[in-house]
């Protein structure tokens, strides 16, 4: 079958679907397409997000959507930590199988086509007459715009490996669950260039994950939770890379879009990404509606230009923290951890904003005495970073 749409997005998750959301408010036709079964389903994510944050992206999660809220975070190192209380902000935890089916349905309502299993297999541009052939097993698609909204899978194919990290995450229920308390834990050895955590997801379940460079994730995971209690029963597992490399440069190449963990949009220090990606869908949405029609004149600059102008900033300093916490070994982040003082933990507690976390990040790693170890330790290298 051969169907013509003004717009083909390819990837049905949060930023792919937030794109045709916006697409179809403008009244333009636009079409999803989703290799998997289901929309939010395998779910790849903790889910963590703040209600702010959802607000923002025009979506007040159901009661369905919300496992659970969080009120404390425990950060720690192998000798040290410090808790930071989440209460000024509503931070929850979503189940991304609901939120994902509730903004399909937002789409969809507005017009949108959402066509689960369907694999694209191939995408051609036809200059001549401007027009994009997508090709799936049953289907061809001509479109004037076709949006890569494939997550990672299109970072790995197409432009590079080095921000990939490998990850798993195990959804457990047992009764040793902290509720609505998060653990973050750093150990080099055993999680390279990132951490293992712990997200609650209500009624005594929670999401255990660990990432890292060089990982076997399943061992490491299972190894994370036995050092907790080996009295737990595994309800869902998931293997899945995360990207920790910060945004691509350009996000569009003449009419292709590219919207969120496609274009890198994901923190490169958490691998968050439902608000930054969804921020990606959306601006790449309306930037496609308003240069369709005649609205603006570059597609591209606008859509770069707007969500640098809100992360770009942020992603920069979240990179220089990144390189940071990657150069310092277990002494040295115990080190760092024992000289926060309660004052900038009580500040943290009070100004810290989850989707940009860097002010809390400069309050641990920005402190005199912390910069003085950190140049120590370091040394040159540091200056290095610093310029
Ligand atoms: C283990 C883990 C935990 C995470 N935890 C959090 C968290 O707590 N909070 C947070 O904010 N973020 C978290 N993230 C990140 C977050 O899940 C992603 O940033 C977000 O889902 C990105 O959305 P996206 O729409 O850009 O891409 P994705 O969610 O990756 O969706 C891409 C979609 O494209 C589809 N697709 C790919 N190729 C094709 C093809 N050829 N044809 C058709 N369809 C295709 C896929 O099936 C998929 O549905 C986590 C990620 C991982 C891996």
């Amino acid at each position: 079958m051969e169907k013509k749409f003004d717009s083909i997005v390819v990837g049905g998750s949060i930023s792919g679907l937030l794109c045709a959301r916006e697409i179809s408010k403008f009244g333009l036709s636009v079409a999803v397409l989703e290799e998997d079964y289901e929309v939010g389903t395998p779910e790849h994510c903790g889910g963590l997000v703040s209600l702010e944050g959802l607000k923002q992206l025009g979506i007040i999660p159901s009661s369905k959507a919300i496992l659970t809220e969080v009120n404390k975070a425990k950060i720690v190192s192998s000798n040290q930590g410090f808790e930071v209380c989440t209460n000024r902000e509503k931070i929850i935890v979503l189940d991304r199988r609901e939120l994902d089916k509730q903004v399909a349905f937002q789409a969809q309502k507005l017009g949108s086509e959402i066509r689960t299993r369907s694999l694209v297999m191939s995408v051609n541009y036809d200059s001549s007459k401007k027009e994009f052939k997508i090709k799936t097993k049953d289907n061809i698609y001509y479109s004037q715009f076709f949006i890569d909204a494939r997550g990672i899978t299109s970072l790995i194919n197409n432009h590079t490996r080095d921000g990939v990290l490998q990850s798993a995450q195990y959804e457990i229920y047992a009764d040793w669950i902290r509720p609505n308390e998060i653990l973050v834990k750093f150990d080099k050895e055993k999680y390279p260039d990132f951490f293992a955590w712990i997200i609650p997801s209500g009624n005594g379940k929670g999401k255990f994950g660990v990432a890292g460079r060089k990982i076997n994730p399943l061992q490491t995971v299972e190894s994370f939770i036995e050092s907790f209690g080996s009295k737990y029963s595994i309800i869902r597992k998931i293997y899945a890379p995360v990207w920790i490399g910060g945004p691509l440069k350009k996000f569009v190449f003449d009419n292709t879009v590219i919207v969120g963990d496609a274009a890198g949009q994901t923190k490169p220090t958490t691998a968050g990404g439902i608000f930054s990606c969804g921020m990606g869908g959306i601006l790449g949405g309306n930037h496609i509606a308003l240069n369709k029609k005649s609205m603006i004149k570059s597609l591209g600059i606008d859509y770069e230009k707007e969500w640098f102008s809100i992360f770009g900033k942020e992603f920069q300093r979240m990179l220089f923290f990144r390189k940071i916490m990657e150069r310092l070994d277990n002494k040295s982040i115990d080190a760092i951890f024992s000289i926060i003082s309660d004052s900038d933990i009580l500040e943290i507690s009070r100004s810290a904003n989850f989707d940009f976390h860097s002010f809390a990040l400069s309050k641990i790693l920005g402190s005199k005495k912390a910069i003085k170890l950190i140049s120590t330790l370091l040394g040159n290298e540091f200056r290095h970073l610093l310029n």
